[in-house]
């Protein structure tokens, strides 16, 4: 039997109409929740997110403000911006659009961030807060895919997740979240032996790797939930084609349940930005 498609798409837009009704009680408050953006060097990538992300901050309501830098900014103008940023009122959430570029040491910028304001959930002392099993601002892509595990009401205790990649900024803190939900969590790396054998025993499997067709379908037992964070732009015949990690047509068949890329988790960390951000602005 095909897997069902979980829809981020569709989840996303209906979190974002809570997030306009949220913006929308504020306002008699008098607030307007205000997101500043930082972005710095020329990654194609990068601008299409920020772009992605300005959009729905407009359809909602909320301010959004790009500080635009060259790929040659220096360490101190950046540190500089995200300390106006802090001190601003208008602002409740700083985001800074990652990767730096290269002479910047990107963990002091994220450090620089007020982490009443850190709606990436990047801050050391956001990410301690997860750790201690007390989340106050939880990293987007990660509280995304918690979102669409829940609405498909996915059951988690007791259930193995295996979650591929292990960055501070999704396989990480997933584990984390996976964990608090009572799933017995594997995390697989780069340096990881017998991953195939490892994903084939998971109740869910996250793949979080940038890897095209790397999840395929041998590796995926069936009936598991597969999660898709994968970004991977391929080029074939002259034309781009976006990709996830897993090899969709192919595991769709053996799953149970599939997020597609696009319009799987993506969406879903934009509208757990926007959430944030209004979160932050309620305080
Ligand atoms: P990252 O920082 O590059 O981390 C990749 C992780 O994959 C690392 O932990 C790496 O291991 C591991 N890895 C590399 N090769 C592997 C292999 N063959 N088997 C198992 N693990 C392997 O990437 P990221 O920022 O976490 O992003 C991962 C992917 O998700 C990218 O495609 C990115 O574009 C996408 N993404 C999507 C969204 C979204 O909203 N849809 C958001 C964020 C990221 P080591 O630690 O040993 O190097």
């Amino acid at each position: 039997m095909a897997a069902r498609i979980l829809d981020g798409k569709s989840l996303a837009a209906q979190v974002r109409a809570g997030v306009k009704a949220e913006v929308a009680r504020l306002s008699q408050r008098g607030i307007r929740p205000g997101l500043a953006v930082i972005l710095a060097g020329d990654d194609a990538a990068s601008r299409v997110y920020v772009r992605n992300k300005a959009r729905a901050c407009e359809e909602t309501g909320v301010r959004s403000t790009v500080f635009e830098y060259p790929s040659t900014v220096k360490q101190s103008e950046l540190l500089e911006r995200v300390r106006a940023l802090n001190a601003d009122p208008a602002v409740h959430g700083i985001l800074v659009q990652l990767p730096l570029p290269g002479q910047i040491d990107s963990e002091k910028i994220l450090e620089a961030v007020s982490p009443a304001k850190d709606v990436d959930g990047f801050h050391p002392a956001n990410l301690g807060a997860l750790l201690a099993g007390r989340p106050r601002v939880v990293p987007c892509t990660p509280a995304g895919i918690m979102r669409l595990l829940s609405e498909a009401a996915v059951p988690l205790a007791g259930r193995s997740a295996v979650v591929l990649g292990r960055s501070n900024i999704v396989g990480k803190p997933l584990a984390l979240l996976l964990l608090q939900r009572d799933a017995t969590v594997t995390i697989c790396h780069s340096k990881s032996k017998n991953i195939e054998m490892e994903a084939k025993q998971a109740d869910i499997l996250i793949a979080a790797v940038g890897r095209a067709n790397l999840v395929t379908a041998a590796m995926v037992k069936p009936g598991a939930c597969v999660i898709d964070v994968g970004v991977n732009r391929l080029s074939d015949a002259g034309a781009n084609r976006l990709v996830g990690d897993v090899d969709f047509d192919a595991v769709k068949n053996v799953a149970g349940w599939i997020t597609p890329v696009p319009g799987g988790v993506g969406p879903m960390t934009i509208a757990m930005l926007l959430e944030n951000c209004v979160k932050a602005a309620s305080l």
